[in-house]
């Protein structure tokens, strides 16, 4: 009888210890699985006239005889934001991943996040990016008139970024 209880109480332990392992191994791979679900590539670094911080741009569609509006994605690490600029014909704007800043001149920013889709009218004049301490990506849908699409100001200062950061 004892012997029996023995052979049970071992299986049990072996059972937990296995178990935990299994946890284990299903929490780094979860980890593993967040790292790498970007859908698209990051793409090439973002020009620094027209972005402040680390910014990426993959481009995916350029605008054709039938889609008047170039299409990308934006990754924008940790700090990273646009300059202040307008759009002559709006802009939308598709979060994929992370959390970040909208914000349009006088008025307070907005916290953006995965799944948000932010359609800025045209000739507004705002900034987008990362949250300081999130990265954020988006997709933008750009519109042209002719061909044009965007017209850069000037930067979204240290100061102004902090000022909106401190929410
Ligand atoms: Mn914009």
């Amino acid at each position: 009888m004892n012997y029996i209880k023995n052979i049970i109480r071992s299986i049990t332990g072996l059972s937990i210890i296995f178990a935990s392992y299994s946890c284990s191994d299903q929490k780094n791979q979860n980890i593993m699985t967040t790292q790498e679900t970007s859908i698209f590539p990051k793409g090439n670094a973002a020009p620094k006239d027209w972005f402040t911080g680390e910014a990426f741009i993959h481009p995916l569609l350029a605008k054709d005889k039938n889609n008047d509006f170039a299409l990308g994605s934006v990754t924008f690490e940790p700090g990273a934001r646009t300059l202040w600029h307008t759009h002559p014909k709006g802009q939308v704007l598709i979060v994929t991943e992370g959390k970040g800043w909208y914000q349009e001149k006088g008025k307070p920013a907005q916290l953006i996040k995965k799944g948000d889709v932010i359609n800025i009218p045209e000739n507004v004049e705002h900034w987008h990016g990362a949250s300081a301490n999130t990265k954020m990506i988006h997709i933008a849908v750009t519109n042209y008139q002719g061909e044009e699409n965007v017209t850069w100001l000037k930067p979204v200062t240290d100061a102004e970024y902090q000022e909106v950061n401190k929410k």
